[in-house]
C-alpha cells in the first residue's frame, strides 16, 4: 500500500464505532496501484514480521530491502522500505497476484484506508489513539465499493491490534527521547538503538553471547522466550534502549 507523502489525501476523523465504505479485492480495476510510489517507514515490529515471513536474518533483510537514515534533528535511526529499482518505485513485495507478504505486511498497509495516530500522556503513561479515513488517494477505487464496516471491525478483520500493541511500545521510547534526551543521539546511542530494535538477531546474539542478560535484569522466563520468540526479544530490545540510552529502569 503506497503512502507517498507527495500524494494528497482528504481525511475524516473516525471513532471506533463509526463506519466507512471500503472494500479491496483482486477484481478492482486499481489492483496493485497502491503498491507503487511507495515511501514506507518500517517500525521494528514491521521489520520483525517481514524478515520472518521471508525467512531472512534481520541484517540480511535490512541490507536487501531497506534504506537506513538518521533523523536530522533527533539522531534516531529510521528504516525505510526500498522500492524496486524501476520507474514506478514499486514495492519489492508486489507481484501480479498482489502482495507477496500479505500475512505479514507492514502495519500501515494493514491499516489503510485508515491511518492511526496516537498521543502519549507523560502524566499517566497512557496512549490514546485516533483513526482517520484517508480519502481520495488518486488511484484507489475501494472507497466506491458498497461495503460498509466500522473502524472496530476493520481493526479486527485486518489483524491490526497486534501491530498496534508493539508499535505503541515505541511511542514511549519517542516520548522519553523528547523529554529526557532532546539532543540528537550520538554514534554509540544510535548503534544501541539500531541493534536492539532493528537488527534483532544481532541483539539476540549480544544477549546470550555477551552476557547482556545480566544488565537487562530479565527473568529466566523472559530470557527463555527471547531465545525463540522474536516478539519477546523485541520487548527486551525496547527495554534495553530505555535503560542504555534514556537511563530508564529495565
Ligand atoms: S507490503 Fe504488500 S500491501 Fe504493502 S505496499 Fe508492499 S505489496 Fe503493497
Ligand atoms: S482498492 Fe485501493 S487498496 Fe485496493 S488495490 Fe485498489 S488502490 Fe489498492
Amino acid at each position: 500500500m503506497g503512502n507517498n507523502p507527495e500524494e494528497k489525501y482528504d481525511m475524516i476523523l473516525l471513532s471506533a464505532d463509526d463506519s466507512f465504505m471500503f472494500s479491496c479485492t483482486p477484481s478492482a480495476s486499481c489492483f496493485n496501484e497502491c503498491c507503487r510510489d511507495i515511501s514506507h517507514f518500517l517500525t521494528p515490529y514491521d521489520i520483525l514480521c517481514l524478515k520472518n515471513h521471508l525467512k531472512l536474518g534481520s541484517a540480511e533483510f535490512l541490507e536487501k530491502y531497506c534504506t537506513q537514515h538518521t533523523g536530522p534533528e533527533t539522531g534516531l535511526p529510521v528504516v525505510i522500505l526500498r522500492p524496486a529499482p524501476d520507474e514506478d518505485m514499486k514495492c519489492p513485495f508486489v507481484g501480479p497476484e498482489g502482495c507477496r507478504v500479505y500475512e505479514n505486511r507492514p502495519s500501515s498497509c494493514r491499516t489503510y484506508p485508515l491511518a492511526r495516530t496516537v498521543s502519549y500522556s507523560r502524566e499517566t503513561g497512557r496512549i490514546s489513539e485516533q483513526y482517520v479515513l484517508l480519502l481520495q488517494g488518486k488511484h484507489c477505487k475501494g472507497h466506491m465499493e458498497n461495503h460498509r464496516q466500522t473502524v472496530r471491525e476493520w481493526v479486527e478483520q485486518e489483524g491490526i491490534a497486534a501491530c498496534n500493541e508493539m508499535n505503541d511500545l515505541m511511542v514511549e521510547i519517542i516520548a522519553l527521547k523528547s523529554s529526557l534526551h532532546p539532543a540528537p543521539l550520538d554514534f554509540r546511542e544510535r548503534h544501541i538503538f539500531h541493534t536492539a530494535l532493528y537488527d534483532t538477531d544481532n541483539f539476540r546474539h549480544q544477549i546470550f553471547q555477551h552476557r547482556l542478560s545480566e544488565k537487562l535484569n530479565a527473568g529466566p522466563d523472559e530470557l527463555q522466550a527471547a531465545e525463540s520468540d522474536d516478539t519477546a526479544l523485541l520487548k527486551l530490545g525496547i527495554r534495553w534502549v530505555k535503560y542504555a540510552i534514556f537511563g530508564g529502569r529495565t
